[in-house]
């Protein structure tokens, strides 16, 4: 599918000023109440195409940070990806040498021969020092809102509880490399440190831009490091609901492309309930391919990315939702 089979509504931001930073490194704000609390991290740009979690970091900036409790860090992390972005070829700029969020491995941080490694390597320490991530991202294809929350029991439950999305997905995270979500005490099952990714929408919807903020505005309140008086105003104009019981769905398994000769039955969007086990879905390297179960999800389906070794859908069973 050709990029410009859907219209591309968000533009990119003007990050001159965003990218100064404050800590000593391009694209990072670090912000310390001097008051104990929890250190929270937002990141935007862990892909160079997903344009929401800027927008709504900068409107954050913009706005004045005014912390309560606590420490926050914003992280603008892949520019150099964003910097070659073209809103015609945007799927381009998704990264320049490898994708940012499969990098999260002591073998590939010290790597210093991509820009990819190289910079994930400096962030690291501000990823290190973080109680709280909330990871944005958006999506290929039009589809709901998404939480991706990883296996921990104590990140599906802040998942509920937070209510950012009416999907909440429990996933082990892809077979080519580890996201910053699942890197060190995130991925520690005795450690107490959260990890959040939000996939807000189709990369170009307006609509990815008001997730963004309502997702960063959730995770300040249940952090509270910051209160609601000191969000951005426009933020608040149009208040929204955190969902009550969202839909938890847990991967079961990828499926991943073993040559550029994958194609779709049909062009799935993502979260269609397929009924019955065994239906034909794609063809994988002229191979059928098929759901395991009967009442499967599809998460995230696309062949944008395609190439032999990525995963172009995931399958899914639909789970009890947690009291939390
Ligand atoms: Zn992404």
């Amino acid at each position: 599918m050709n990029d410009d089979k859907m219209a591309f509504n968000i533009e990119a931001p003007d990050l001159t000023q965003e990218r100064v930073g404050n800590v000593g490194l391009p694209g990072v704000w670090h912000f310390d109440s001097g008051k104990p609390g929890p250190s929270v991290l937002f990141t935007a740009l862990v892909h160079g195409n997903e344009l929401c979690g800027a927008w709504a970091l900068k409107e954050l900036l913009a706005n004045g940070v005014n912390l309560q409790n606590g420490k926050l860090t914003l992280m603008f992390c892949n520019l150099a990806a964003f910097d070659t972005f073209d809103i015609n070829r945007h799927d381009a700029s998704r990264f320049v040498d490898i994708d940012f969020n499969r990098v999260w491995t002591e073998e590939r941080l010290s790597n210093t021969d991509l820009i990819e490694t190289q910079r994930a390597a400096a962030l690291r320490p501000w990823v290190e020092q973080a109680d709280y991530l909330l990871d944005i991202h958006s999506m290929h294809e039009p589809a709901p809102p998404v939480l991706v929350v990883g296996t921990l029991p104590r990140n599906i439950a802040l998942g509920v509880q937070a209510g950012i999305a009416d999907y909440i997905i429990v996933d082990p995270g892809h077979p080519d490399g580890v996201r910053m979500r699942d890197f060190g005490r995130f991925g520690q099952p005795s450690d107490d440190a959260h990890a959040l990714l939000i996939e807000c929408g189709y990369h170009g919807d307006l609509a990815a831009i008001d997730t963004a903020r309502f997702a960063v505005q959730r995770i300040l309140a249940l952090s509270g490091v910051m209160s609601a008086e000191h969000l951005p105003k426009e933020w608040l104009e149009q208040p929204r609901e955190p969902a009550s019981k969202p839909k938890v769905l847990t991967v079961t398994e990828p499926v991943v492309a073993k040559s550029m000769d994958f194609t779709f039955t049909q062009p799935w969007q993502g979260m269609e309930l397929i009924e019955k086990q065994g239906t034909v879905i794609g063809y994988n390297n002229g191979h059928p391919v098929r759901t395991p179960y009967d009442h499967c999800t599809l998460i995230m389906p696309s062949l944008r990315q395609l190439i032999p070794g990525v995963t172009v859908v995931r399958f899914a069973r639909t789970e009890p939702t947690p009291d939390c």
